[in-house]
């Protein structure tokens, strides 16, 4: 199986391959067809596996074939849960997008929220925040997730172990009710499959 075969574009396959990567890992083969036909996922997957690029080089691809046709909007929108891994996913949404016209930023709490607010004023396509903070700016309205198209629920059981379950309910009762949610777990409780029915 090569990337070739995905249906990603030329832009992105040139990414991948400065990346050095040849073959895609087997969530990558998985999940790409699915995201890219617009489906809901619920994976198990663990760190190492190259869930990072499963779901973010579909999201490139579809938002890079449809541009929005005003200002730039934040249409997908990643929540992890602590900043390491959210500084860490950008830095993938980065290299990944190197050819494409698509702006990505990071949101995370324990730092100075003002440099955070004054990069999501320039206009963001992609969203990588921790819970927290992202609730916190959508309250002092500094922030709009209303057209959000895609969710990404990123180590989901994480989340919850670190007391995010109001946190995150709260937010995905703002984002549009009409979106693709792609939820990425280790593990599947009860707690964890209710989150993905929303
Ligand atoms: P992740 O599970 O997303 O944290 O990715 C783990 C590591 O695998 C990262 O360092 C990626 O750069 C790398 N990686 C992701 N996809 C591939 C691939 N298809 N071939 C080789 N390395 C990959």
């Amino acid at each position: 199986m090569s990337f070739n075969t995905l249906g990603l574009s030329p832009s992105i396959l040139k990414a991948i391959e400065e990346k050095g990567y040849t073959t895609p890992s087997p969530i990558q083969e998985k999940a790409i067809p699915v995201i890219l036909d617009r489906k809901d996922i619920l994976a198990s997957a663990q760190t190492g596996t190259g869930k990072t690029a499963g779901f973010t080089l579909p999201i490139l691809q579809i938002l890079s074939q449809n541009p929005p046709a005003g200002r730039r909007k934040i249409r997908a929108l990643v929540l992890t849960p602590t900043r390491e891994l959210a500084a860490q996913i950008l830095e993938n949404v980065r290299e990944y997008s190197t050819y494409l016209d698509i702006r990505s930023t990071v949101i995370f709490g324990g730092v100075n929220q003002n440099p955070q607010v004054a990069t999501l004023k320039n206009g963001i396509d992609i969203l990588i925040a921790t819970p927290g903070r992202l609730l916190d700016l959508h309250q002092q309205r500094l922030l709009n997730i209303g057209s959000v198209e895609i969710l990404v629920l990123d180590e989901a059981d994480r989340m919850l172990d670190m007391g995010f379950a109001k946190d995150i309910n709260r937010i995905m009762a703002i984002l549009p009710e009409r979106r693709q949610n792609l939820l990425f777990s280790a593990t599947f409780s009860l707690e964890i499959k209710k989150m993905a029915a929303g």
